[in-house]
């Protein structure tokens, strides 16, 4: 790039207008080729760099002082960042839901971030606007919601956010149900049940929504780690009795640590039985609704009242991508709110502030279409299949392994185990920490852990179809190499605290 001349007018050489000369299209293209050539030479999932070392590269920048030349700019935040990223498309990247993504998806992120089109309005989105609908009545149609209840959806920024919507329309459907009480009187009682797995963001959402503090039912699960339904029975009766009401039923559909799916058909039953709101928190096994080997899994999702679906997690895509879905379109009214400069109450054409919690908003439902377009539905299917298989693959690896104990049957596509090294069998615990942290400073595998009936355990999350079970192997070897280390006995200065 030539250095950067003195501009006629500095306000306007780094915008993006009318008037920008071509040349800084080209700049833009120096950034892929360095993101480009990065990306394709990164094994590691992280650099081995220190938290101390990381502090130190960010504070040195000085933000009095702009380098006034994009190149200069990409390289030092090529230094600052892009060595030191967790990246989620290596191999030995193997921790939380995050997944190598769609590279068609990234070509709409590039598209929406310089349109930067806003969807919330027809009249900052106009074609936004309908392809995002499309793709939401496409997501509510391969749910299967009946077509009668006029399905719908919005886009979000998470499963967090989809869920506190979710559960936020579930009061509202609720509490519109004429009742003797007072609306604050009832909402004292409101009760969520959801298995004992459901996510955290169920409980803040409860949290958020001015629910009781014992708001949140939960349901036990059976072995497998799912809801178990006799108990889903008595719950809603014990609530019943005991005065409260049940604003709605939760049912996971891939729990996060374990992926356990919910008997959706079940609890669809219960629900309608009793006469109560059904949400599907599928953020996680959504993706299922595209594979071509599991879609039978999710059977019943199709009577849930409301679903929350996270493309960013089993569709390859990158965040933020996650849509809220409900049967009866009518229901996202409880969202609407309008103003005049923006959504009057008789706007001719959609728009689609009207259903969501946010106001500006992006065009995140682009990333999904181009990869839809370029790949299909099967193409991104296959890919979650893939990674199924390898958790079935990792699962017996780890199962046959003496020094290594399978804690649960993989589902989807997490692994937890627990590294148990000869005579070690009272660390174990102790071990999942060091050895998780052994591997994260060593730059060369991440893994998580968590706890699993009171017992902390190692965790395998695989999104990336690219693994193979030699990479897992590999990554085994580290964390045998990493417990034997710690369980060692240790020098006298270790054992004094000094590192
Ligand atoms: C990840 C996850 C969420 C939260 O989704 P975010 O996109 O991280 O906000 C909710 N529920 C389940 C089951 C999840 O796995």
């Amino acid at each position: 790039m030539p250095p950067p001349t003195p501009c006629e007018e500095p306000m306007h050489d780094f915008l993006l207008t009318h008037d920008t000369p071509a040349q800084y299209a080209h700049a833009l293209h120096e950034t892929v080729d360095t993101l480009a050539v990065h990306l394709a030479g990164t094994r590691s999932p992280r650099s081995a760099a220190t938290p101390e070392e990381l502090e130190e590269l960010v504070a040195a920048v000085d933000l009095e002082r702009p380098l006034g030349d994009l190149g200069a700019v990409v390289e030092e935040t090529r230094r600052l960042y892009l060595d030191h990223a967790v990246h989620f498309h290596t191999p030995g990247y193997m921790a939380h839901l995050n997944c190598p993504v769609a590279i068609p998806a990234v070509a709409a992120e590039a598209l929406t971030a310089a349109v930067n089109t806003a969807v919330e309005t027809w009249d900052q989105s106009t074609t936004a606007t309908l392809v995002e609908q499309r793709i939401v009545d496409w997501t509510a149609a391969r749910i299967g919601f009946p077509t009668a209840g006029e399905p719908d959806g919005v886009f979000t920024t998470g499963g967090t956010q989809s869920n506190l919507q979710a559960l936020f329309t579930a009061r509202e459907d609720r509490l519109s149900r004429s009742h003797p009480a007072s609306r604050r009187e009832r909402l004292g009682r409101l009760r969520i049940v959801a298995g004992e797995h459901a996510h955290f963001s169920v409980a803040k959402a409860a949290h958020l929504l001015g629910l009781s503090p014992d708001a949140v039912v939960p349901v036990p699960a059976a072995r497998d780690g799912a809801m178990d339904p006799v108990a889903l029975e008595r719950a809603l009766h014990d609530v019943a009795a005991s005065g409260g009401e049940v604003a709605a039923v939760v049912a996971t559909a891939g729990t996060t640590d374990l992926g356990a799916i919910d008997p959706l058909a079940d609890v669809a039953r219960a629900c309608s039985a009793h006469d109560v709101w059904l949400h599907v928190d599928a953020a996680y096994g959504g993706g299922l609704l595209v594979s071509p080997a599991h879609r039978h899994r999710l059977d019943g999702i199709e009577r849930a009242d409301s679903v929350t679906v996270d493309f960013h997690k089993s569709w390859f895509q990158p965040v933020a991508a996650s849509a809220l879905l409900v049967r009866e379109g009518r229901n996202l009214r409880f969202s609407t709110w309008s103003a005049e400069y923006l959504n009057p109450r008789h706007a001719v054409q959609p728009n689609l502030v009207d259903k969501s919690l946010q106001t500006t908003r992006r065009f995140d439902a682009l990333k999904l279409w181009m990869t839809l377009r370029t790949v299909g539905a099967e193409g991104i299917g296959r890919a979650l299949d893939r990674v199924l298989e390898l958790a079935q693959e990792a699962g017996r690896i780890v199962d046959e392994a003496p020094d290594l104990e399978l804690v649960a049957r993989p589902v989807l596509s997490t692994v937890l185990f627990r590294h148990v090294p000869p005579g070690a069998d009272d660390a174990a615990d102790r071990l999942v920490e060091t050895v998780r942290n052994t591997l994260f400073d060593s730059g060369r595998a991440v893994v998580a852990s968590t706890v699993l009936d009171g017992r902390r355990c190692l965790k395998l999350t695989f999104l990336n179809p690219a693994t193979t079970t030699d990479d897992v192997q590999q990554v085994l070897e580290l964390v045998r190499a990493a417990g034997r280390d710690a369980a060692a006995p240790r020098p006298l200065e270790a054992a004094a605290g000094a590192r």
